[in-house]
């Protein structure tokens, strides 16, 4: 959609939506999550994203070296992007993952993140060849697919901003709270194979990772 030319509207009756309904998360709230015209459901994934949105993003400027603000900031709003898509639609777009893998290289080049070049580009192979190697057991063990394309460009698009470390890192740490999700949420559903999407956990580990890199490598190398 055009995002410079057109106002918001609602995407089931197309109504312009006035700029007293675009509040971030307030007018979600005394909307009741319903359109003022057709009463159709505002998905809670916009107040989702609206509280999401800074709670990342002040940590990140208050926290981060100055010069490696604006690379974290577009790393984190692909990041985002991910999230919703892939919790939305269990999908995971390359506008915000692959194609996005030559600006880490670029950004890690210039030094305007903590990784050299080499660094990048071998957190974005590792990110890829990792997951790859998994989910080509998990196939050949199960003969179904455990995991999207999406994952696999996801992780690589990580590596390329977080380096070697920071791919394991997230990595990690996704695949920890995507487990805890999986027993809080398991006994919960009758079905017994749900389609969890892996995206999300794998950007709130790369989050984790980008926000406490400086403690995380000090437990990790400090002794
Ligand atoms: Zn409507």
């Amino acid at each position: 959609m055009d995002i410079v030319f057109q106002r918001s509207r609602c995407p089931l009756c197309k109504t312009t939506i006035p700029w007293f309904d675009l509040i971030p998360v307030l007018s979600w709230l005394l909307l009741r999550g319903k359109c003022r015209q057709c009463h159709g459901t505002i998905s809670v994934l916009y107040p989702f994203v609206e509280v999401l949105t800074p709670l990342i993003m002040i940590p990140l400027i208050l926290w981060t070296p100055l010069r490696y603000v604006p690379a974290y900031f577009l790393f984190f709003s692909a990041l985002i992007v991910t999230i919703r898509s892939d919790i939305e639609h269990l999908l995971i777009s390359r506008f915000v993952t692959l194609f996005l893998i030559p600006v880490g290289l670029l950004l890690s080049s210039i030094h305007a993140l903590p990784i050299t070049l080499l660094d990048s580009l071998l957190g974005a192979l590792l990110g890829y060849g990792f997951l790859f190697a998994i989910a080509s057991l998990f196939r050949w063990i199960t003969k179904k697919d455990g995991m999207g394309q999406g994952d696999l460009e996801l992780l690589a698009f990580i590596g390329s901003f977080t380096g070697i470390i920071g791919c394991w890192m997230s990595l990690l740490i996704g695949s920890i709270l995507g487990t805890l999700y999986g027993l809080v949420c398991a006994p919960l559903g009758k079905k017994t194979s749900v389609k969890i999407p892996f995206g999300p956990f794998l950007s709130f580990g790369a989050i984790s990772y980008v926000l406490w890199q400086q403690s995380i490598l000090d437990l990790l190398f400090g002794f």
